[in-house]
Parts: C-alpha cells; sequence; structure tokens
C-alpha cells in the first residue's frame, strides 16, 4: 500500500504542486491551514506530515505542537520560506523530523521524503 503524506500549506499553489510531485509515488492528503491539518490527522491513517511554518491564524510550529497531543509519532518536515531560520531550530528542537527551504526543487522534495522513510 501507498504510503500517506498530509500537506499543509495555506497557499493553494503550494498544494497543487506538491502533489504533482509526489502524487505518483504516495497518496497524497490536503489541508489549507493547521486546523483543517489537525481534523485530518484525527480520522486519517498518515504516515508523514509535510508542514508549513507561515499560515495565518495556526501557524506550523503551534500545529505541530498540537500534533503531539495525538499523532506524536507522525513525522513532520517542515516546509520554510527563507528568513524563519529560528522557527526552524526551533522546530527541530521540540522534535521535528526536519525541514525543506521553500522554494524546493521535485527532485530535492522525492529525495527528502525517502530519506525520512528509510529511517523507521
Ligand atoms: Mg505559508
Amino acid at each position: 500500500m501507498k504510503k500517506r503524506i498530509l500537506v499543509v500549506d495555506d497557499d493553494n499553489m503550494n498544494l497543487v504542486r506538491t502533489k504533482m510531485i509526489l502524487g505518483q509515488e504516495y497518496e497524497v492528503l490536503l489541508a489549507e491551514s493547521g486546523k483543517e491539518a489537525l481534523e485530518k490527522l484525527k480520522v486519517e491513517k498518515v504516515d508523514m506530515v509535510l508542514l508549513d511554518i507561515d499560515m495565518p491564524e495556526m501557524n506550523g510550529i503551534e500545529t505541530f505542537e498540537r500534533m503531539k497531543d495525538f499523532a506524536a509519532e507522525t513525522p513532520v518536515i517542515f516546509l520554510t520560506a527563507s528568513g524563519l531560520e529560528e522557527d526552524v531550530v526551533n522546530a527541530i528542537r521540540l522534535g521535528a523530523a526536519n525541514y525543506l527551504k521553500k522554494p524546493f526543487r521535485p527532485q530535492e522534495l522525492i529525495k527528502r521524503v525517502a530519506q525520512e522513510f528509510a529511517k523507521q
């Protein structure tokens, strides 16, 4: 069975692009906000989360912290624009698996996701 990845980003274009890149190999679920992501994580089996940091209302860090209550084992790769290094460092300290800077090349994303799954 294909592994399931939940992609969370407030920018719909990023969701569409990421799904296009990963859709061949993985089953890709999408969420446009932290709130929607948490709702999906409560009812769906998800093997990995790609989580945008910069989102309105609930940002990626806050979403990640809330995930710990019920999806603590799910690996998370943060997606971040440059200039948010501190957020990323904090996220890694909180236990996030990894991060990827936007904009990323398709091969970079594919490689990073595969590496993360290989660790398990
Ligand atoms: Mg964003």
